[in-house]
């Protein structure tokens, strides 16, 4: 029984992260509403979306000494919190340009779905 449980989690799991499709995504008011194919929904204030940009510059890059290094600190603005339009990549990926020009984070479907599931209100 303890057995079954663990594989039916382990596909459980599997599936989530392989089959997940992200039906709506769109700004509402301060939020991203984040709507799911298995029926979850989320809105992330697009705050938090924005301080958990993934691109280089934000989160900066790690060398194979394990140092990270970051780009200047983003001095954030009223317009950084701001989506100015998204674009789709290839089904796994959202790219979010932002209203003060910011726009090499790509967002990918799993790392949404984390922040989603952490900052959803
Ligand atoms: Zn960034």
């Amino acid at each position: 029984m303890a057995n079954f449980l663990f594989f039916a989690c382990f596909f459980g799991g599997f599936l989530l992260f392989t089959l997940m499709r992200l039906v709506d995504l769109q700004p509402v008011g301060v939020d991203l509403a984040l709507k799911w194919d298995d029926g979850a929904e989320h809105f992330v204030p697009l705050e938090a979306l924005r301080r958990a940009c993934p691109c280089a510059s934000c989160a900066g890059e790690t060398d194979v000494m394990g140092n990270v290094a970051r780009g200047p600190e983003t001095a954030f603005t009223e317009a950084s919190f701001q989506i100015k339009h998204l674009q789709p990549v290839g089904g796994y990926a959202v790219q979010i340009f932002w209203k003060d020009g910011h726009g090499t984070g790509l967002y990918g479907l799993e790392y949404l779905r984390t922040i989603g599931e952490k900052n959803s209100q």
